[in-house]
């Protein structure tokens, strides 16, 4: 017999639910804080509760650090500094973190599924993506810990002492691998602040420290809002800020830390410009474009947000963009077939909302995907704007959400001057069959990442970080141990 769901197109084709099991998450109901290589008692601290995107629904209790909490991590970060890791030779800190790095691969499954149920991203991302690269990370930063005197940065570079790391909710366990691998590589101790949405994939990642019988004090994390992040920022004790999150909060970390001997990178937002020349092969394009935009619902901040199609096969892509994006197959993020999950929090999900109102306020054309939105949860559809003009707040402003804005151009010239119309500079991606032509658009492009044929890749070894209001310093590759390093 033959399946009508078959017969009735793409679009209509049916797939039985396979959901990766919750249990495998084995969270704990209340957590405390990760201190000097112990989890304090919860019932020490003011708690708050960390939700399920897809249901609402509470997962676990975690603690507010206080500033007295993040002195006391400071303070331990500062001990296991001057007692053990600072001195400690690069080959033996390397077992660490090979140590780290294969733990996280024993326990990659509850850690994809913790991160899916923290976050709200399709399991298949969390799955395929964050955790291997998370491991990925140590195993990388691993190499070099006993290599430093050869990365360049003259005969034994200095690691800078306690790094204060605040990180965002799209990527938790990803930017806290981005975040700790190189500053322990170098010699550093840390304070880690993860979102406040997001912090459960952390607290899992302190119990893999404790696995791994890390020094104790050498990482601490403390959960929070941000008043624990500026009670980070504003300690005395603090040598470095590494930061990834808004270009707002990226501005007030700078200016609080302008007048004092910290150092700084500033991992912030974008405003991708996703570049597509008449000559591409069409359908690698369209899943380029897919990929750039509604992987991790569009919370990334390299999204390709601003598709730029050269306008003699504006039509056609548009045309076929469309009829992929009523494809994609929205829902249960647990759920293996899952393509875009849910979104991060209830204000996130307002703030897309209204972005999106803004599009339709300003004349561009509103595409949304028919598919059906379950009932509880923070969700939006996978939404596409045409006839955008560059003046629109939507071609402008980082929305952090699965949307996207078309513009069309006429000549490579007018692409790059579409592309650096921006406040941002993190990422851009270029599709040609031909290599001068790529070449010659990326090295006009003001961005740190250029991709081409391609989108959202990333590796350990690849620099990756922006320019202008994207911010400073690079995170990956050997230029990250530069940002952990006295040079
Ligand atoms: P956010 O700036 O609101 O928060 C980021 C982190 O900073 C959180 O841990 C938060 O608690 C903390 N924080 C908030 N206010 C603070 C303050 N005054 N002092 C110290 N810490 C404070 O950003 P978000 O909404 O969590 O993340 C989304 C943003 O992150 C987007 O703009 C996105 O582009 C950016 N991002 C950038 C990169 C990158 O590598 N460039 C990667 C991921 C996300």
């Amino acid at each position: 017999m033959i399946d009508t769901a078959l017969t009735s197109g793409l679009g209509a084709l049916g797939y039985d639910p396979a959901p990766e099991s919750a249990a495998l998450a084995r969270l704990r109901p209340r957590y405390g804080l990760f201190l000097n290589g112990e989890f304090t008692d919860p019932a020490r601290h003011e708690q708050f509760a960390s939700l399920n995107p897809a249901t609402e629904e509470t997962l676990a209790t975690v603690a507010r650090a206080s500033a007295a909490d993040v002195d006391a991590a400071v303070a331990a970060a500062r001990h296991a500094y001057d007692t053990v890791w600072s001195t400690m030779p690069g080959a033996e800190r390397a077992k660490y973190l090979f140590r780290i790095a294969r733990l996280i691969q024993e326990r990659a499954r509850e850690l994809a599924v913790v991160e899916t149920l923290d976050n709200g991203k399709p399991i298949r991302e969390s799955r395929d993506i964050d955790v291997p690269l998370a491991a990925a990370h140590f195993f990388y930063y691993a190499g070099w810990a006993d290599k430093l005197d050869y990365a360049g940065f003259g005969v034994r570079p200095r690691p800078l002492g306690v790094a204060g790391q605040i990180i965002p909710w799209n990527f938790p366990l990803l930017m806290a691998a981005w975040k700790l691998a190189p500053a322990l590589a170098a010699g550093n101790t840390c304070v880690l602040k993860p979102a406040e949405t997001t912090p459960l994939s952390a607290l899992v990642l302190g119990e893999i420290l404790q696995q791994a019988g890390l020094p104790e004090g050498v990482v601490n994390i403390v959960t929070g809002d941000a008043s624990t992040g500026a009670a980070l920022v504003e300690h005395p004790g603090v040598d470095k800020i590494a930061f990834t999150g808004s270009t707002e909060v990226g501005r007030l970390i700078q200016e609080r830390v302008a007048a004092t001997s910290k150092k700084l990178t500033l991992e912030l937002g974008g405003k991708g410009a996703n570049i597509v020349f008449e000559d591409a092969p069409i359908d690698e394009v369209i899943e380029g474009i897919i990929d750039g935009i509604f992987f991790n619902q569009g919370h990334v901040c390299c999204a390709g947000s601003r598709l730029l199609v050269q306008e003699s096969v504006a039509d056609e892509v548009v045309r076929r963009l469309l009829r992929r994006v009523d494809q994609l197959r929205v829902g249960d993020p647990l759920d293996k077939n899952t393509d875009v999950g849910a979104i991060n929090s209830a204000g996130q999900l307002a703030r897309v909302r209204e972005m999106s109102r803004w599009g339709e306020d300003e004349g561009a054309t509103r595409y949304t995907s028919a598919c059906e939105l379950p009932t509880t949860g923070y969700w939006f559809a996978p939404t596409v704007f045409t006839n955008v003009a560059q003046s629109h707040r939507i071609a402008r402003e980082e929305i952090f959400g699965p949307v996207l804005s078309v513009l069309t151009f006429r000549t490579p010239d007018e692409a790059v001057a579409k592309a650096n119309n921006s406040k941002y500079g993190l990422a851009c991606g270029v599709w040609s069959e031909k290599g001068s032509r790529t070449l010659w658009v990326a090295q006009r492009l003001r961005a740190g990442v250029v991709w081409a044929n391609t989108y959202n890749k990333f590796d350990p070894t690849s620099p990756f970080g922006g320019v202008r209001e994207s911010g400073f310093g690079r995170e990956g590759g050997r230029q990250g141990l530069e940002a952990y390093l006295d040079v």
